[in-house]
């Protein structure tokens, strides 16, 4: 696929570039190298969170009323590339790219004025609570509640899976307010403080030794009203806007591309089995990539055509479950080594052997298989896709 860049695209891509040769520093690099999670973690992306915060990208799919650069789809999809090229750590999405737009959509001047900066800043670090036990791809029937208390609501619940609660100062969660009527009325979402008396973290340990996850304990959290955003019983809308945000439209293709190209290099020479394997990944990869610009670009036209969206995660999920597998495959003994549990970056993991592509390659895989799991499973995209399909079939 040949797309041509304008001169003032080629003229940014340069400027991304220049950008990256000198504030992506090559501990950076190495940090993210040896990230085998989804997100690196805080004492891998840090720095480089600020870097890109001092140039005034770190909110670069922000509107430029919310405080981003006020970049256009093609934009973006040219920073992501160069950054997923030069290896630089994945940030964790759960405050800029999920609370974030919330906040500049749903919240108050004042909710505003308090949390963007502090979201720009990165001193606000987030995690989602939306799951629970019982309560994930059926997320309405949720189940911790939230009883109003003078200015105050007290939450009680439990909630799951919760990525990077460990280093979160702040939940963004849903509650039920109102039990008696139907489960999606009643339904709101709050802002809670972590370190507030009541809330436990707890780890749980994945399959690959990672701790990405935990379960959050609240027990009679007090929760000042003004942390709620949206009316009370709105947090179910709030919520299908936040997840429309966290399956589709961007930023997979380019990290998956990056990955399997080093994955292949890496891997050098691939007998032919497996190399034609990683040409089909690639063709799949590229096609994703023409799919989300579409829909980037769509969205930005004000008309984001639901399926199309929806499936950009259900194949993005494929595809990066289809690289780890063949990284497994690639490397032999050297790819099934698992490292005790560790942090999941894994440099200093005793008796690693070889590049990071082969040490990491089972947790990777193991920790892929999350991907068609996390922000909705891949079962529970094909029924939408299925519903939302007949509609617009037309226009795919
Ligand atoms: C790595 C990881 C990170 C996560 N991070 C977060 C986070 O930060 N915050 C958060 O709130 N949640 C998080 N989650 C939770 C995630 O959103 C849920 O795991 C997911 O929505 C599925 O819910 P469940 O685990 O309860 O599985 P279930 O809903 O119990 O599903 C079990 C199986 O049944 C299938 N199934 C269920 N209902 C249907 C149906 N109607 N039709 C067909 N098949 C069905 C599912 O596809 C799945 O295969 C994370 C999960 C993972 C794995």
């Amino acid at each position: 696929m040949d797309l041509r860049l304008t001169d003032a695209q080629s003229r940014f891509r340069d400027e991304v570039r220049a950008f990256l040769d000198t504030a992506l520093t090559p501990a950076m690099r190495r940090g993210a190298a040896y990230t085998s999670g989804v997100f690196a973690e805080p004492e891998v992306y840090r720095p480089w969170q600020a870097a890109l915060a001092a140039k005034g990208w770190l909110t670069y799919f922000w509107p430029a009323a919310a405080g981003g650069p006020g970049w256009g789809a093609v934009q973006r999809w040219i920073f992501e590339t160069e950054c997923a090229r030069a290896g630089a750590p994945v940030l964790p999405g759960m405050g800029l790219k999920l609370v974030g737009p919330v906040l500049y959509t749903y919240g108050t001047a004042e909710q505003q004025a308090r949390f963007l900066p502090a979201l720009r800043s990165g001193d606000h670090v987030w995690a989602q609570g939306f799951s629970e036990p019982g309560s994930g791809s059926d997320l309405a029937s949720l189940r911790t509640r939230a009883v109003r208390d003078g200015d105050d609501y007290v939450v009680t619940g439990q909630k799951i899976w919760t990525t990077q609660a460990q280093f979160a100062n702040w939940l963004f969660a849903l509650v039920r307010t109102d039990a008696a009527v139907k489960p999606q009325a009643g339904i709101s979402f709050l802002l809670i403080d972590m370190a507030s008396p009541g809330v436990t973290v707890r780890p749980i340990l994945s399959a690959s030794g990672d701790h990405e996850l935990n379960e959050v304990f609240l027990d009679d959290v007090r929760v000042p009203v003004g942390n709620r955003i949206g009316a009370e019983g709105e947090g179910w809308a709030i919520a299908k806007f936040l997840l429309e945000n966290e399956r589709g439209g961007t930023g997979y293709a380019p990290q998956l591309l990056a990955d399997l190209d080093r994955l292949v290099e890496a891997a050098a020479p691939l007998d032919p089995v497996l190399a034609d394997r990683a040409v089909r990944l690639r063709l799949e990869a590229e096609a994703l990539e023409m799919t989300e610009l579409r829909t980037v670009i769509e969205i930005e036209q004000g008309n984001p055509p639901a399926p199309r969206s929806l499936a950009v995660k259900l194949i993005a999920s494929e595809v990066r479950q289809g690289i780890e597998a063949l990284a497994v495959d690639a490397f032999g003994l050297a790819g099934l080594q698992l490292p005790e549990h560790r942090p999941f970056h894994a440099e200093d993991a005793p008796g690693l052997v070889g590049p990071p592509e082969a040490g990491l390659a089972a947790a990777r895989y193991l920790n892929a298989r999350a991907w068609s799991i996390f922000g909705g499973t891949s079962e529970i995209q094909l029924t939408l896709i299925a519903r939302a399909a007949p509609a617009t079939i037309a226009g795919w």
